[in-house]
């Protein structure tokens, strides 16, 4: 845990007590503040107030007590209304921050050279998050890797001058962290997605756009147009920019192309790393996240020829596009965190021979978008609400399918199907491209119960045990 010894002696209002609010309220406290914690479940407060945190109901407290309301990230800041905290703490006139803001108060004030990578961006946080401590990890150094991704970032270790921390910010811990100030900023891409909390691509962007823009260094995704257009500004601005690419040949940069890394300078395009043979690294999203990363260590003076070694035992991360197990020329992936056709079309354009298993509970537009990679499907297996309407749309295109319901039976049929099948190599993929919410909890669940019937097949060879 991070103490925030910054705020000794402080008196703070705290809203929101699921993990990463509990993680904060704690971290507040052991550095000597005094903090008073409340949520809209009573559940949750009498759990808070039984750990010995102190609660008050915040509606009725004398906010001219507070210097501060900090914020767990799931509450509104703005879209689509403030949360009535946040009206309260405006009428007080405090500011309104979050977790990631108190640890880079806390860095300023300890460490302020503790290297710390940030990354952000609306697709492939995650797996770069990953790969970056990965690399880090395996190359010897002190790495603590959280936020928005596995533990909350005030539970890492605090800060001394040779530990790395790589911390993954949503749009959400940005927006409550006004002086975000990381070594290495990182904007992987922009797409539509949570415009019900930013209200417009543009605010959405501006925000994505802070924790660049606060950075000593900025590494930025280029492949689509807002994002190009933000490098362009921040260069203006005269910030230090690094530009990346994962689809196309970039004059300056570090850009992947047929499963290389170059690094762009001064008119010499220079191979840089190798993802062939990287299952955990197929597709050119993922050539944009190895950029990132490269670049972010590149940054960090660490030796080219390092990274490129390091990038080799990378894992992958849980649910994405993961080989969980292989049987002769057949491989079992594990995609299940695919829960949009946007996301399934990354995994159908990395294999050229799949026996696809999809369904759930579709998004809108369903697998329409899809179709310009169903020459590369030999079968699909159709499970959950959706399977008619999928059914309907596969076989407008001559795409055999089999109703299957369930992930077990789906399984079952492609492992046996798979068995006639000549190709050298083929992806019994679960992409789904719709929510799990028919037949499961969540995403994961449901990737762990495509795991469990996969392992259940007679001869399997286990893969990847160590996910990231
Ligand atoms: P996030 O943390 O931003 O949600 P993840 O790394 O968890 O991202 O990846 C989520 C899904 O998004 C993956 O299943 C993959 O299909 C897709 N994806 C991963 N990286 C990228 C990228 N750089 N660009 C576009 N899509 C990506």
């Amino acid at each position: 845990m991070i103490p925030i010894t910054s705020f000794k002696d402080r008196h703070v209002a705290l809203f929101g007590l699921g993990g990463s609010g509990l993680s904060t309220a704690r971290a507040l406290v052991a550095g000597g503040c005094r903090v008073t914690c409340w949520d809209d479940s009573a559940e949750r407060v009498k759990a808070a107030a039984a750990e010995g945190l102190q609660t008050a109901d915040l509606e009725s407290a004398d906010w001219s007590a507070f210097s501060s309301l900090v914020l767990a990230p799931g509450v509104p800041l703005t879209h689509p209304v403030p949360h009535w905290t946040v009206d309260k703490a405006r009428e007080a006139a405090i500011e309104v921050i979050g977790d990631v803001e108190l640890f880079c108060r806390e860095r300023r004030h300890v460490c302020p050279d503790a290297p710390l990578i940030a990354i952000t961006g609306t697709n492939g946080k995650s797996t770069t998050t990953a790969l970056i401590a990965h690399l880090l990890k395996v190359l010897g150094y002190d790495t603590q890797m959280g936020g928005n991704i596995g533990v909350p970032v005030l539970d890492l270790e605090p800060p001394v001058l040779s530990r790395y921390y790589v911390v993954e910010c949503s749009s959400y811990q940005i927006d409550l962290a006004p002086t975000l100030d990381a070594t290495v900023g990182i904007h992987m891409n922009l797409s539509p997605d949570h415009l019900d909390r930013h209200g417009s691509l543009e605010n959405y962007a501006s925000i994505k756009e802070r924790l660049v823009a606060g950075a000593k260094l900025a590494v930025v995704g280029v492949d689509d147009r807002l994002s190009a257009v933000m490098a362009d500004r921040l260069e203006l601005s005269r910030k230090p920019v690094v530009r990346i690419a994962g689809e196309r040949e970039l004059p300056e940069g570090v850009y992947a192309r047929q499963g290389e890394l170059f690094e762009a300078a001064d008119g010499a395009q220079t191979p840089v790393v190798s993802l062939a043979g990287i299952n955990s690294l197929r597709g050119d999203h993922n050539g944009q996240n190895a950029a990132a990363a490269y670049s972010a260590l590149r940054a960090l003076n660490i030796p080219a020829d390092h990274i490129a070694e390091a990038f080799k035992s990378f894992p992958g991360l849980h649910h994405r596009m993961e080989v969980v197990a292989r049987h002769g020329r057949v491989l079992y992936i594990n995609d299940s965190k695919a829960t949009n056709a946007d996301a399934t079309a990354r995994a159908l354009s990395s294999f050229d021979r799949i026996y696809w298993i999809a369904g759930g509970r579709a998004k809108d537009g369903g697998i329409r978008d899809l179709e310009q990679y169903f020459p590369q499907v030999a079968r699909a297996y159709l499970i959950g609400e959706a399977a008619e309407d999928f059914s309907r749309v596969v076989s407008n295109h001559r795409v055999p399918f089999t109703m299957c319901g369930t992930i077990d039976k789906a399984v079952e049929a492609a492992s046996r199907d798979v068995a006639t099948d000549g190709a050298a190599e083929i992806a019994v993929l679960l992409s789904p491209a719709c929510a799990s919410f028919d037949q499961f909890p969540n995403f994961e669940e449901r990737g762990d119960a495509f795991v469990r019937a996969v392992r259940a097949l007679e001869d399997i060879e286990r893969a990847n045990e160590e996910v990231a």
